[in-house]
């Protein structure tokens, strides 16, 4: 099996650190951590065909599209099973009418809502309670705009550890809260926004034992990243021309880019898609700070409908910017109405997604307006959550008194002649 070990990402300090590490970050100077490898030489062809046999067999780790890849993630000791719900193994899907809309595009979308949470989440989460327990830890926890507490609440059930969850006041769907409180997660809402909550968290976490399973935690990005895997076989192999995602805390940017660029190195992959993320314009800090090249600047008070997205300090932007500078990446931002517009488009295609989700389409038709995406390009979205963890959302911008596609009627034939007749007509 090939070593794999802890690395700060900050190449002036450049530190190793043992797997064991239970702080998410360098103890030598505070930056945030890779997990490292020094992979075993084995042929692509090899790989690709271990990867695709065991799509056949019934043990669970095969069975998961995470763990399926383990070969990228041999990070954990062989006395510790995964702690799995079956996460990964999502639809690839073309989306023809909102790539025309986006500006003729061939578009396709990842659709990592069709996990067991309904978020991208469980692809990190499942990697990241199985480090946990390979740790001892007692207690996980986590500061969430909602699809992590998801997530974090179900894989900590499976795996039989409490999780406390620290959440913005009034700031997360009531689909994404209810999930965690049946899993049992303890909940803290906090007056506050997201950074505020996540503040709090690191604040108390190291004296009060808790494991944080943020995006920060490098085991997250470590399961996020086989989502690029798997669409790179679901593709046969072939990148798309760009690979666009919407940016909150940068942790799923970062780790397609890790996962494109193990893939190079292990002889899978040529030539990298561009990555592109997308920002909401309430909460754009990446997007603001993006060509200065400096720290980026919090925004105080994040603004945006799109809740999953709403952080004004994302704590993985060094990761991102690493990972774009080397794919030759873009960013972008769109406000609510354009989000808004663009989950229209999407669902003429049959396809629903968070708000959050499709900031991605949004973001491919301004880029497309702005000429740094070619007409006729091949582009992937990753779709990052359910269309139901939102259903106010929908609500909000569907089904208002003026809805004409909707009425309620008498259980009586003539009635029901009359509704056809309106609904219908023209
Ligand atoms: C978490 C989340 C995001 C943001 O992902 P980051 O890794 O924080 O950039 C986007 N969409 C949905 C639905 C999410 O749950
Ligand atoms: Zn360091």
């Amino acid at each position: 099996m090939s070593r794999a070990y802890l690395s700060c990402i900050d190449p002036a300090c450049g530190q190793s650190h043992p797997l064991a590490l239970k702080m998410p970050k360098c103890g030598a100077c505070g930056s945030l951590l890779d997990v490292a490898y020094e992979f075993d030489r084995v042929a692509p062809a090899d790989l690709r065909r271990l990867w695709r046999d065991r799509l056949s067999t019934s043990h669970a780790a095969d069975r998961s599209g995470v763990w399926r890849f383990r070969e990228l993630l041999s990070f954990l000791p062989s006395t510790i099973s995964p702690v799995t719900l079956g996460e990964g193994a999502t639809p690839l899907v073309e989306a023809p009418r909102a790539g025309r809309w986006a500006g003729e595009v061939r578009l396709s979308a990842k659709h990592l809502g069709a996990n067991p949470t309904g978020s991208f989440k469980d692809l990190g989460m499942t990697a990241c309670i199985s480090a946990a327990l390979s740790v001892r830890a007692q207690v996980v926890a986590c500061a969430s705009t909602g699809n992590t507490s998801s997530s974090m609440a179900a894989y900590a059930a499976r795996a039989g550890l409490p999780a406390v969850m620290f959440v913005p006041h009034q700031g997360i769907s009531a689909a994404k809260l209810v999930q965690a409180a049946e899993f049992g997660a303890r909940v803290i809402e906090v007056r506050g926004t997201f950074d505020d909550a996540f503040c709090l968290l690191e604040a108390v976490a190291a004296e009060r034992s808790l494991h944080v399973v943020n995006s920060i935690n490098p085991f997250r990005i470590e399961g996020q990243k086989t989502a690029v895997v798997e669409l790179l076989e679901q593709r046969g192999w072939r990148a798309p021309d760009f690979l666009v995602l919407p940016g909150g805390n940068l942790g799923n940017v970062s780790a397609m880019g890790k996962g494109l660029r193990e893939l190079a190195a292990l002889g899978l992959l040529d030539r990298p898609p561009r990555l592109a993320v997308i920002q909401a314009a309430g909460a754009a800090p990446f997007y603001r700070g993006w060509d200065s090249g400096r720290a980026i600047e919090p925004v105080a008070h994040p603004e945006t409908e799109a809740s999953a997205i709403r952080i004004g300090r994302p704590a993985n932007w060094p990761k991102a910017r690493r990972e774009l500078e080397w794919t030759r990446g873009l960013v972008e931002s769109v406000t609510d109405g354009e989000i808004a517009e663009a989950k229209a488009a999407l669902a003429a295609d049959g396809i629903g997604c968070e708000p959050a989700s499709a900031a991605t389409v949004a973001g491919v038709r301004k880029l497309r307006q702005r000429g740094r995406i070619p007409p006729a390009s091949e582009v992937v979205i990753i779709l990052t959550g359910h269309q139901l963890k939102d259903p106010d959302y929908i609500l909000r911008h569907q089904a208002g008194p003026e809805d004409k596609s909707h009425v309620i009627i008498d259980a009586d034939p003539d009635a029901a002649r009359r509704a056809l007749d309106t609904l219908l007509a023209g």
